[in-house]
C-alpha cells in the first residue's frame, strides 16, 4: 500500500462522515454554488427569496427560480445526490488537479 492509498483511505472516512445523506450534500452544494452570493442568471439581480424546491433561490425582481442543481454537474440527476457525491469524490481523488469547485460547477 502506497502513501497515496492511505491518504485516500483517510479522505473517504472523512467524506463519509461529512456526507451522510442527501441533505448534507444539498447544503454543501448550496455553499459552493452561491459562495459569492446569489446573482440571477436572467437579470443579474442579487436579491432573492426562497424558491419552490428545497434550496432553490428565486430572484426577487424577475422571479426566475433557480434550483440548486441547475448549472452544476448534478442537474436533472436521476438518482440520489449522495450517490452522485460519492461518484464525484471517487473521480476527484483520482484527479488531484481538479478542484472541488471545477468538479461541482459546470460553467
Ligand atoms: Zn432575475
Amino acid at each position: 500500500m502506497s502513501a497515496r492509498d492511505k491518504f485516500t483511505g483517510v479522505n473517504s472516512i472523512t467524506f463519509n462522515k461529512r456526507f451522510k445523506d442527501d441533505a448534507d450534500c444539498y447544503e454543501y452544494l448550496s455553499l459552493i454554488k452561491w459562495e459569492n452570493g446569489f446573482i440571477c442568471r436572467k437579470c443579474n439581480y442579487a436579491k432573492y427569496y426562497k424558491g419552490k424546491k428545497p434550496f432553490s433561490r428565486r430572484c426577487s425582481r424577475c422571479k426566475y427560480d433557480e434550483s440548486l442543481t441547475a448549472n452544476t454537474m448534478f442537474n436533472k440527476l436521476k438518482f440520489s445526490l449522495l450517490i452522485a457525491f460519492h461518484i464525484a469524490f471517487k473521480i476527484s481523488t483520482k484527479k488531484k488537479e481538479m478542484s472541488s469547485l471545477e468538479l461541482l460547477i459546470v460553467r
